[in-house]
């Protein structure tokens, strides 16, 4: 069996949805199981809304559930042409939609919007949808099931950002979805969403529709995971930023991940997990381009023509720096500024030390920048007024840019293009940073300078080409 997940812009309305339904009929065969996101832009919609309602915005809550109504009744009309299908559907969606007022009224009466709360009414979208998607399917003529992600994925009770228990996943996923399988049922399974083993609803966090079908791709033992998307597969850049991207044909998962975890939002950083455990091949494909291969995510990279396969950036960042002579042979105040970050459960997307400048440097969300710079004040207050450290330095607009390819390993210069290209366009270089894996060289910079860099640098390492070493040369190397 396969695991095909459809993400936003996929079942982004009914004419879409028929698209899908088309892809996955032509699959049967395969036995698919079918993994949905909510439409486009519908999640940060209830997002909003629901700190709308906590704070007593009754009319934004009208609105949104109006802007809602529409959307759904519209790709309903749209997506089905049978009556007693189509009002079957209507019927299911009208349900959901109460539901959800019922929970914003919630909200609004207690003014207060409880992590647990904000899980149920985020994951509406991708509930509202699988209905919709159902019928489309059983206008083709296929047998569908609507079976909710919080059925069969088990979970944490970390709201917002959810971790799976794959074991108990395995067995509820098993026991509900196989029997539907093997009589020749397409489950149509949320995305998103799953439960605590008491059954209260989670998310396993932002884009995480692609998780979903990774973890039921674990639980099930797929023979492949495919996410459509709207693009033709990892491309070498972010195509918003630089317009001749190109598809990337084939990806091993630690460069996935890489990739996805430095900004490329095509597939969810945690979506290689569950797959890579049990080697479940990853293909990104296009929804709207079907017949295109698209990317080939697997254990084997695959011929690395170029040092370089992508580049990636994290915008809205801030750099923090502790710096000052108390850091020569000062171990300590490392470990206590690591300690500062760990107590506000920190997200550090760089970290960087170099002792002879006296200085280790954190790169973080800048919605966290502010909070965790008065943290390493408060920390090191006594030594800042010794003068020990000179001070905590603080940019509020940097980007990460990351150069991410296998092929670096083992691949002379390549940093040396990196910021050779940069320094040429005037790009200033904050910090550096590059695993000892060398899957990936990391620059800060000003966010000012992120698009400019990004096309220099597909320029210099991509689309010229930066040529891997011969396998023979590796050899060697090693
Ligand atoms: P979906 O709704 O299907 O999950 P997303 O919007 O989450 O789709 O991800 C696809 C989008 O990711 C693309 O439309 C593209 O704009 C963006 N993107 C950013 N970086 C990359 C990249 N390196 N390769 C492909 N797409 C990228
Ligand atoms: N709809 C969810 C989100 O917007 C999940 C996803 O798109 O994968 O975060
Ligand atoms: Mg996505």
């Amino acid at each position: 069996m396969l695991v095909m997940k459809f993400g936003g812009t996929s079942v982004g309305g009914g004419r879409q949805l028929r698209g899908v339904a088309a892809i996955v009929a032509q699959h049967r065969e395969q036995r698919p199981v079918v993994v949905a996101s909510a439409m486009r832009g519908v999640t940060d919609l209830l997002l909003n809304v629901a700190n709308a309602a906590a704070t007593g915005d009754r009319k934004a809550v009208r609105a949104t559930l109006r802007e809602l109504r529409e959307r759904h009744f519209h790709a309903v009309e749209e997506a089905l042409d049978e009556q007693t299908n189509r009002q079957e559907v209507h019927r299911e969606v009208a349900g959901r939609l109460a539901q959800l007022r019922r929970s914003l009224t919630g909200v609004t009466l207690l003014g207060e919007l409880s992590p647990r709360s904000r899980d149920r009414i985020a994951g509406w979208g991708e509930g509202c949808l699988v209905p919709i998607l159902a019928g489309a399917l059983r206008e083709r003529g296929l047998v569908a099931q609507v079976v909710g992600g919080e059925r069969v994925i088990v979970t944490d009770r970390r709201f917002g950002e959810a971790s799976p228990d794959l074991a108990a996943t395995s067995e509820r996923a098993g026991a509900t979805l196989r029997p539907l399988i093997e009589a020749g049922t397409v489950p149509v399974v949320s995305g998103f969403v799953g439960a605590t083993p008491e059954g209260v609803q989670t998310i396993l966090g932002r884009g995480a529709s692609d998780y979903s079908a990774s973890i039921l791709g674990h639980a099930l033992d797929a023979r492949e995971v495919w996410i459509w998307t709207d693009v033709n597969g990892v491309l070498t850049a972010d195509p918003n930023l630089v317009r001749d991207a190109r598809p990337i044909p084939t990806l091993s998962y630690a460069e996935a991940a890489e990739l996805s975890y430095f900004g490329a939002k095509v597939i969810h950083p945690r979506t290689m997990v569950p797959a890579a455990a049990k080697e479940i091949p990853i293909r990104i494909l296009n929804t709207f381009e079907p017949e295109f291969p698209g990317t080939l995510i697997s254990s084997e990279a695959g011929p690395t023509e170029r040092a370089v396969r992508a580049l990636t950036s994290i915008g809205k960042a801030t750099l923090l720096t502790v710096e000052g002579s108390g850091l020569v042979g000062g171990p300590r105040i490392v470990a206590r500024a690591c300690g500062v970050m760990a107590a506000y459960e920190a997200n550090i997307l760089l970290l960087s030390q170099s002792s002879s400048e006296h200085n280790v440097c954190f790169v973080v969300p800048a919605s966290s920048g502010e909070e965790l710079r008065l943290g390493l004040e408060t920390e090191f207050a006594s030594e800042l007024a010794r003068g020990e450290l000179s001070s905590i330095g603080v940019e509020r607009q940097v980007c990460i840019l990351a150069t991410v390819g296998a092929g670096m390993r083992g691949a002379p210069g390549v940093a040396g293009r990196v910021f050779g290209t940069l320094g040429r366009h005037d790009c200033n270089i904050l910090a550096i940073a590059q695993g000892g894996s060398e899957l990936n060289i990391s620059c800060v910079l000003h966010a000012a300078d992120e698009a400019l860099a990004m096309r220099v640098l597909h320029d210099e390492l991509i689309a010229n080409g930066a040529h891997a070493p011969a396998r023979e040369e590796l050899v060697v190397a090693d």
